[in-house]
């Protein structure tokens, strides 16, 4: 039986209970499971039953996090990985041929920008690239070698909302696949396959772990395409660890109480500093300010966690902002239960030129806030003193 709600869903699917009867999943941690006979091990081995071999390819504790993940997004079915950057690059890697071309949002995250220009590229596999604002651009970057429409909504750093019902209907028209980065908006406050994605990416190790403890990553989608994924995964060996997995899956449990408090709390603080006279402007979702706000609202269940603004006085300000931070941690992460504050223009996107950083929104003041679950006032009253 399918649990029907989200919460009862992150709690209730669970894997089969042992002789011992426990009350909460215990850990796996065994590189490999026993035969019973020798036309058990030959039935195993032709995938004639369902059952766990070695945990390269599975292993009890991926299956409980992959299958809350698949309840979660309405999928059919899904593989667990790594990282988030092994689930993109094994998912890509996985579908794609020679020749192959792919047409991408350019605010996707770095990593996956650096896998499309310069690793792709080596295998003749090539990415064109629209702006948040070039949506009726898209379609005539299609050329007859385009398999793969993908995009990140919300994106990093700097909160663009695309139109997800809109990439689901190109994709449709032209029968390309669309995959979407959800690692923004986790599967509590978006679903992507419900306009029209073909597969759903996360990175766990944001939103998903939420304390900042453990890396992961999964694909879900359509049975076809997730056993041509778990092949290549299978035989390749970017899997998850049982570890992380049973971590993940624990995580999940709080993802829904969690998400509220996070929304509410970066709602609060974006209308602080919407309000603030050294502040330019404010982006997030649900702001009604926002660009995007009505593509938002349609989309998504509440804002997320992530904040953008730009501080009057560009890098030099920027900078001194950051350096005034007390409280708040200046981390890499994003998704933590801590408060992170980071300014893209000298650290994560200084390598990039000016021109490059303006055409995915990252302005010389753009600071990036990933709102935590510490009071509110606490957050906002050390954003304050920092840009007083
Ligand atoms: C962090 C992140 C990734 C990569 O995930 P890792 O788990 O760090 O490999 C991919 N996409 C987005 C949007 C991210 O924020």
């Amino acid at each position: 039986m399918k649990n029907k709600n989200f919460e009862t869903q992150a709690i209730k699917t669970q894997i089969q209970r042992s002789q011992f009867l426990e009350h909460s999943s215990p850990l796996y941690l065994s590189s490999s499971f026993v035969f019973e006979d020798a036309e058990d091990m030959r039935a195993s081995f032709a995938d004639e039953k369902e059952r766990n071999i070695y945990s390269r390819f599975s292993n009890p504790n991926t299956s409980e996090f992959v299958e809350k993940i698949c309840q979660m997004e309405g999928a059919e079915q899904g593989c667990a990985f790594a990282s988030g950057m092994a689930a993109i690059y094994s998912t890509l890697s996985a579908l794609l041929n020679s020749g192959d071309h792919i047409v991408s949002a350019r605010s996707v995250f770095g990593s996956t920008h650096t896998l499309f220009t310069k690793y792709f590229p080596k295998w003749d596999i090539t990415t064109s690239y629209f702006g948040v604002t070039e949506v009726d651009k898209i379609e005539s970057l299609i050329t007859p070698s385009t398999k793969v429409l993908f995009a990140e909504s919300p994106t990093n750093p700097a909160v663009d909302v695309l139109d997800l019902e809109l990439l689901g209907q190109i994709a449709k028209k032209h029968n390309l696949l669309l995959i979407i980065d959800n690692c923004f908006a986790t599967p509590y406050l978006q679903n992507p396959i419900k306009f029209g994605a073909d597969l759903v990416i996360h990175s766990a190790t944001k939103l998903m772990d939420g304390q900042g403890r453990v890396l992961g990553g999964v694909t879900v989608g359509t049975a076809e395409l997730i056993q041509e994924i778990y092949l290549f995964s299978r035989n390749t060996g970017p899997s998850l660890s049982a570890f992380n997995a049973w971590v993940l899956s624990k995580s999940l449990e709080t993802l829904a109480v969690r998400l509220d408090r996070h929304c509410e709390n970066a709602l609060k603080v974006a209308e602080f500093l919407e309000e603030h006279e050294k502040v330019n402007w404010v982006r997030y979702p649900f702001l009604k300010s926002h660009p995007q706000y009505e593509i938002a609202k349609r989309q998504m269940k509440a804002g997320g966690n992530i904040v953008a603004f730009e501080i009057k006085g560009g890098i030099e300000k920027g900078r001194q902002f950051i350096d005034a931070i007390k409280m708040c941690s200046l981390s890499a992460n994003l998704g933590d239960t801590r408060t992170i504050v980071t300014h893209p223009a000298s650290t994560t996107h200084s390598k990039l030129s000016e021109t490059d950083r303006l055409n995915v929104s990252i302005t010389d003041g753009l600071v990036r806030v990933s709102v935590g679950l510490e009071h509110v006032n606490d957050v906002i009253d050390d954003l304050n003193q920092a840009l007083n």
